[in-house]
């Protein structure tokens, strides 16, 4: 047995994790004083590495003016300028324009928060058989009972599946499993979205609260990005419907895909939109759900407040850590460093992968990349889950000195085992370089323990 007091979450009870103990730009050093090239951002939170002053700085002199103030009394200057940069920079077009924001503490709070203000606001309106959810299969949302009950990770829902509230799940939109060969991306994007409709219908006109769904698909799938046309046309349905559209950017947004909101790169304006990870880049935990000004106003002049809340809502120490980040990403220019070193990286990774016979797909966007391993190339059939092969290459890079997040496929074929990679934006070339080489020793190490020859 292990000696350490915190871990009841891990996977393997028999180890001991090593003990973080310092941070150099995108490294963690751990007490041992070994170095681990953080190619994941831990889950996509660490965007601009582990030791940068500016926001450490900023933190500090936050905490010497004003740690917190409870927002049930105030409001507080950080969460007041963290909001105007958001909402400044926030995607609208002639329908909508999201212009205020609720600040949480992490991306299940965000879609919590989310859920019940599209709630809100159809009681406002006296529009109250509207009670349902549709999301995705293969998304995840959080692990509160209201967000797990909308995400499509099995595996999470499993032991809850009982206590969790109803939801519908329509296919996700993922190009490599089930686009048809005779299918052009653009018709089987049509293709996908009109399950959204299909399933409004049969839930009956007027019952459905929202469509949830995250903008770039992360820890199910591996930066699974939309078909194009996808979202334009779910976007339609929506508004056709009545219904709202909720996107979840916590994993996606903030700059992970060169954008500042993933949703701006595909065209599509949500009526809410929530983030979270690189919102503070791990300096502080925080999450934001912004909200267009109708769903707003309509709950301010309804019942004249949203029946929610936490106790740490605009953390003032909190908000300060993430203008500091923001600002750190806009004066280094580093959506564009994102989008080059992604580019960079996805090449490197094609060139080196691309031939293997296990390689399935390489996918994504930005510093958001998803690798799939495959037992068969021609048929995508996946490895055996059984093999745990996600497992392995998550050690068998820790052991090589880089953090990779992979997660594994499903028994029916749904999905392979695959590899997330979400570097902070602040690498470089030799970063882009060690990533590749240490991966590619930790996965071939990885395929030799679970499938010998
Ligand atoms: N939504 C998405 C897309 C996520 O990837 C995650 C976390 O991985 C969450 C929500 C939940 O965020 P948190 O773990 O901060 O509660």
């Amino acid at each position: 047995m292990t000696t350490n007091r915190t871990r009841i979450h891990h996977r393997d009870p028999r180890h001991d994790l090593p003990m973080a103990a310092g941070g150099d730009g995108p490294f963690v050093i751990d007490s041992a004083g070994r170095r681990y090239l953080d190619a994941s951002g831990g889950a996509a939170v660490s965007c601009l590495g582990h030791s940068e002053r500016r926001v450490i700085e900023a933190i500090k002199a936050q905490l010497d003016r004003l740690p917190y103030a409870h927002t049930g009394f105030f409001t507080n200057e950080p969460a007041e300028a963290l909001a105007d940069h958001l909402t400044s920079r926030a995607p609208r077009d002639d329908l909508r324009e999201l212009g205020h924001v609720y600040f949480v503490s992490g991306g299940s709070e965000a879609n919590e928060t989310a859920m019940k203000l599209a709630r809100q606001y159809f009681f406002e309106r006296g529009e109250t058989g509207r009670r349902h959810f549709i999301a995705r299969r293969q998304s995840y949302h959080g692990n509160t009972i209201a967000a797990l009950s909308v995400g499509g990770n099995a595996g999470r829902r499993a032991v809850y599946e009982p206590i969790l509230l109803p939801a519908s799940h329509i296919a996700p939109c993922f190009e490599y499993r089930h686009r048809a060969e005779d299918e052009t991306p653009e018709q089987y994007a049509i293709r996908a979205a009109d399950e959204l409709e299909a399933e409004i219908l049969r839930l009956g006109e007027g019952s459905v609260i929202a469509f949830i769904a995250e903008t770039v698909v992360g820890a199910t799938a591996g930066a699974v990005t939309p078909a194009p046309g996808y979202f334009q046309r779910i976007r339609e349905i929506c508004d056709r419907h009545g219904v709202l559209l909720i996107l979840d950017e916590v994993m996606s947004g903030m700059g992970r895909i060169g954008q500042l909101y993933a949703c701006d790169h595909y065209g599509v304006v949500p009526d809410i939109l929530t983030c979270a990870k690189g919102l503070g880049a791990g300096y502080q935990p925080i999450g934001a759900v912004l909200m267009s000004d109708h769903i707003h106003d309509t709950i301010i002049a309804g019942s004249g407040a949203f029946q929610h809340g936490f106790t740490y809502i605009g953390h003032a120490t909190a908000c300060a850590g993430a203008l500091a980040v923001q600002r750190v990403i806009e004066e280094d220019g580093l959506l564009e460093n994102c989008r080059n070193m992604g580019a960079a990286l996805r090449g490197q990774l094609r060139e080196t992968f691309g031939d293997k016979p296990w390689f399935g797909d390489l996918r994504g966007e930005g510093l958001f990349i998803g690798l799939e391993l495959v037992q068969d190339r021609a048929t995508k059939r996946p490895f055996d889950p059984a093999l745990r092969l996600h497992a392995r290459i998550k050690a068998a890079a820790m052991a090589e000195g880089l953090m990779v997040y992979p997660a594994g496929g499903t028994a029916d074929g749904r999905a392979g085992d695959h590899v997330l990679i979400a570097p902070s934006f602040i690498i470089d070339e030799t970063h882009v370089g060690l990533i590749v080489e240490r991966l590619d020793r930790a996965i071939a190490s990885a395929l030799a323990e679970a499938v010998p020859a």
